[in-house]
């Protein structure tokens, strides 16, 4: 999973991305609205995490000054993307104004790192239109929260891209991922990518889970059966 921290506290922004990496996720930081703004119009994210005070940033025009004019322009935009809130202790209004302007939770700082985790599974949960924590097909289970993998009931052991690459398989089963959306999904800006490296985690993971349970959808991309 892909996510954006808008963020511009250095301190902030710099453990956050690091805590999120060692999660797992593929994570992309900007400190400005402008850049948020940019970034979400071109960019496709599993979910944001946006301070609301933010400094303006060069290049909008001044159309964005804050982060919830980031949000707001992304909803007018019909960008669906879930965001997760973050605002200060005594800001109310904030958290108010976040959700109106539709944000789908908030965060209050300082806030702890296992809370952070849960609301973004519970965020990514319900925008899927899921309530089963666990996703399942063919027999293979993944346990989003506990990073945990099994097929017919079994352990079975994944490295971090090889669980990513099945999280976004199953998220939604029978839908085709391309190589490309596969990579968006794993790789922060700026992070190496081997040409071939999709193909090599789909061959483990065929290898792990069986031969047929990843499927080709020729010259298009990869699925599992629903
Ligand atoms: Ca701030």
């Amino acid at each position: 999973m892909r996510l954006l921290i808008v963020e511009d506290d250095r301190m902030i922004g710099e453990s956050l991305q690091r805590a999120l990496r060692l999660e797992g996720y593929a994570v992309d930081w900007v400190r400005d609205a402008a850049a948020a703004d940019g970034t979400l119009a071109s960019e496709r994210f599993d979910l944001v995490l946006l301070d609301l005070g933010l400094p303006s940033g060069a290049g909008a025009g001044g159309r964005v000054v804050d982060g919830l004019d980031v949000l707001r322009a992304a909803r007018a935009r019909h960008d669906a993307t879930p965001v997760i809130v973050l605002t200060a202790r005594d800001a109310r209004g904030d958290r108010v104004a976040g959700l109106d302007a539709g944000a789908d939770d908030y965060l209050v700082k300082p806030f702890e790192l296992d809370e952070l985790n849960a609301r973004i599974r519970a965020v990514v949960r319900r925008h899927a239109g899921r309530a089963e924590p666990l996703l399942s097909a063919s027999g293979v289970t993944l346990d989003p929260a506990a990073r945990r993998v099994t097929r017919n009931g079994i352990a079975v052991a994944l490295s971090a891209r090889e669980f990513a690459v099945l999280e976004a398989l199953m998220a939604k089963p029978g839908a085709v991922l391309s190589r490309t959306q596969l990579e968006d999904r794993l790789y922060g800006w700026g992070e190496e990518i081997e040409s071939n490296a999709i193909s090599v985690y789909i061959h483990q993971l065929r290898r792990k889970l069986g031969s047929e349970f990843i499927r080709n959808a020729r010259g298009v991309g990869y699925f599992v059966e629903p």
